[in-house]
């Protein structure tokens, strides 16, 4: 088997939608399971609804109808006409997703999130699916949640390897051409469960893993890897192959483009990634497996933005050691702060960190019972890898607004406000 991968913008539009039925031609599509992501910004826009349903005292959400208009304008667009067999599965999930904000007692935010959430894709593959079926290729549709199992740790879930390997394999026997949604699982009460934002891609490697795929191709709006996003720094050049443990450094460090879960289960089968472009898909993009680090051996740049750098000091002027350390980082994990930084000397402590859950200012009010806290906000955390002069010369010229340096053997990091 191989496994393919669409994420939100390669399928964003009727076009996109078009183009990936295009790539399967083109590549071929036997015996290939391909994972797919909401369309375009669709996850966004379910998670403004949510807020919306918590916000409005559990009033079922007024914005689900233009949702639902988006991807009727889709339907028409692909098919020419109203194809009604497929508005009315298309109602349908609408109609269960009007009947869970009716019936919802759960005061639950993540609950709520994953139950609502998952239509995205299942709403994405179950359009996807049935206009591959009306070009003639035999697809068949998998509902993700029946074979992924996670536990319910609601909105980065954590899987079942035992049992997703057993009914990923049961669930795909003898077929050969399968679409199914990335992101989204489900728990042992069949409660919809997911992965984590962006998570599709680890989607892919999940299901690589149990079929011992021999490949996985993520088809994206770059032509590969490249050695920085290029929607932030000039001049980027695509990286032809690297190592399995090099892009986890990557990935770890921010480069998007890869869910950094998604190279440990595939690096454990050595099973191995490409990285390839939706709009140029005979052209060979990245391969990540084992073998060299990077070729070309070139500098990598990494933004993070919008992180949160504190620095926090002892109020009696006592040393920062190993228990106020300890305390501190058992306070990071508990309001789900992710660490990207830190460093410290003996009466202070820095640590630049991701307020992905918004639970910031909760967090530092503890703190600031024990320690003087300092908090610069919007602060952009770059690394580097693989040094040379050039990259030299881009950090020299960054240094006036650097907050803080961090260098190891070919990495460096710094924080920039
Ligand atoms: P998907 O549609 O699969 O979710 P993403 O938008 O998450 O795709 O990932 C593709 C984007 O990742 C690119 O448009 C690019 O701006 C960004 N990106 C970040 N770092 C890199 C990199 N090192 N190489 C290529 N693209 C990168
Ligand atoms: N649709 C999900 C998201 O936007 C998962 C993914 O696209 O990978 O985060
Ligand atoms: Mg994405």
């Amino acid at each position: 088997m191989k496994v393919f991968k669409f994420g939100g913008a390669s399928v964003k539009d009727a076009f996109g939608v078009k183009n990936l039925a295009h790539v399967l031609k083109t590549i071929g599509h036997k015996d290939t399971l391909v994972v797919v992501s909401a369309m375009g910004k669709t996850t966004n826009v379910l998670e403004q609804i949510i807020s919306e349903y918590f916000n409005n005292k559990h009033q079922t959400p007024s914005s689900l109808l233009p949702l639902k208009e988006f991807h009727i304008k889709i339907i028409k667009e692909l098919f020419n006409h109203e194809k009604s067999s497929l508005i009315r599965l298309i109602n349908e999930f609408f109609e269960e997703l009007y009947v869970f904000f009716k019936n919802n007692k759960s005061p639950n935010y993540s609950f709520v999130y994953d139950q609502v959430v998952c239509f995205g894709e299942l709403l994405s593959t179950t359009i996807i699916n049935d206009y591959l079926n009306h070009l003639g290729f035999t697809s068949f549709w998998l509902d993700a949640r029946e074979c992924i199992k996670t536990d319910d740790y609601y909105r980065a879930a954590n899987l079942d390897w035992e049992q997703t390997q057993n009914l990923i394999k049961e669930k795909t026997k003898k077929k050969s051409l399968i679409v199914s949604q990335g992101f989204i699982g489900s728990n042992s009460d069949n409660f919809s469960t997911t992965l984590g934002r962006e998570g599709s891609d680890y989607s892919a490697a999940i299901f690589a893993y149990a079929l011992n795929a021999e490949s996985v191709t993520i088809w994206k709006d770059v032509p590969g890897v490249l050695n920085g996003d290029p929607r932030v720094f000039k001049d980027t050049q695509l990286l032809n192959q690297i190592s399995y443990r090099e892009a986890i450094e990557l990935a770890f460090y921010g480069a998007s483009v890869i869910h950094p879960k998604t190279l440990q289960p595939l690096q454990r089968k050595e099973i191995p990634l490409f990285v390839k472009s939706f709009e140029n898909p005979t052209a060979a993009g990245t391969k990540v497996s084992k073998g060299k680090a990077l070729e070309p051996h070139i500098p990598c740049y990494i933004v993070k933005k919008n992180q949160v750098l504190l620095c926090l000091s002892s109020i009696d002027f006592s040393f920062i050691v190993e228990e106020n350390i300890s305390y501190i980082f058992n306070l990071l994990h508990e309001y789900q702060m992710s660490v990207e930084l830190i460093q410290n000397s003996a009466i202070s402590f820095s640590v630049c960190v991701n307020n992905k859950y918004n639970r910031l200012e909760e967090l530092v009010l503890v703190l600031r019972s024990r320690f003087n806290v300092e908090v610069t906000a919007e602060v952009d955390l770059y690394t580097i890898r693989h040094l040379d002069e050039k990259a030299n010369k881009f950090i020299k010229k960054t240094k006036k607004n650097i907050l803080l340096e961090q260098r190891a053997q070919e990495t460096v990091q710094f924080v920039v406000s």
